[in-house]
């Protein structure tokens, strides 16, 4: 696999945030990059198919129009995510429901759906986003980090399945990145974290798709089933 350029990319929910800073340095390495999104604008030079990841039939039609235009996916990054948060005992079985179908089923239909082209190709890279919250917990994210903690039982199923066929499935576990997801926060709360990351600042959507691109690339072949931190150090010891 080419360590940059010509590579056939594919990252969900790049029309803003950390999916979009991903998909900015896929391009600048001179990827293809496609991406399935619901809304909005997307960067130059990104192949935007719209879709959803809670419907198969939206993402099998999307794969099969940039496989179309780009050549098999090399390269999946399952992104897209969501946040109902609210305290368990008012959870409703749809906050819970909502969360686990994009941010868990989601990836998993996103992989599943890739898996298929990787293997013919012996070869490929599935970096699933989840979170710190993951490990860390968070009051609140019963549904998220659920859903985020899942991802690494994905990956690590995907690497015992398929780590032979040149295939590698990672996760990325970020921190506190400066979004929307996180400028949503109450203040309290966005200070409360600020005070417990090693760094001392936020994390920067960049900081998130720099990992990203490393394991993506040829200089990552020997590693699988890992989740990489980034969080500035907020969640060391996991
Ligand atoms: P944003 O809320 O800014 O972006 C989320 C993206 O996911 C949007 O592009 C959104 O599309 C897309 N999306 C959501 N649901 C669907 C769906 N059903 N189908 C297709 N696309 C969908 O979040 P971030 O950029 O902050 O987060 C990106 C990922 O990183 C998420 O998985 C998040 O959980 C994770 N993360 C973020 C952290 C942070 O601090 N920001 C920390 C840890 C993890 P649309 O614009 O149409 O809604």
């Amino acid at each position: 696999m080419d360590e940059q350029g010509a590579r056939s990319v594919l990252v969900t929910g790049a029309n803003r945030g950390i999916g979009r800073a991903i998909a900015e340095r896929f391009v600048a390495a001179g990827d293809k990059v496609a991406t399935i999104y619901r809304s909005g604008d997307l960067p130059d030079g990104v192949l935007g198919v719209v879709g959803d990841v809670r419907d198969t039939a939206s993402i099998d039609a999307a794969f099969t129009q940039i496989e179309a235009e780009h050549g098999p996916v090399e390269v999946v990054v399952a992104n897209a995510g969501v946040t109902r948060d609210q305290l368990l005992m008012r959870m409703s079985d749809e906050d819970f429901d909502t969360v686990l179908d994009t941010n868990l089923a989601g990836a998993f239909r996103v992989a599943r759906r890739a898996s298929k082209g990787m293997i013919r190709l012996r070869r490929g890279r599935i970096v699933l986003i989840s979170s710190v919250v993951a490990m860390y917990g968070g009051p609140g994210q019963v549904n998220y980090s659920a859903s985020k903690a899942g991802l690494i039982g994905i990956a690590r199923s995907i690497t015992r399945e398929l780590g032979g066929r040149g295939i590698t499935a990672n996760v990325v576990a970020p921190g506190f990145i400066d979004t929307a997801m996180t400028q949503a926060l109450p203040e309290k709360q966005q200070q409360a974290y600020l005070a417990a990351i090693p760094a001392g600042r936020f994390g920067a959507v960049d900081d998130v798709a720099a990992a990203v691109q490393f394991l993506a690339s040829d200089a990552a072949a020997y590693i699988s089933g890992a989740v990489v931190p980034v969080d500035g150090g907020l969640g060391m010891g996991h």
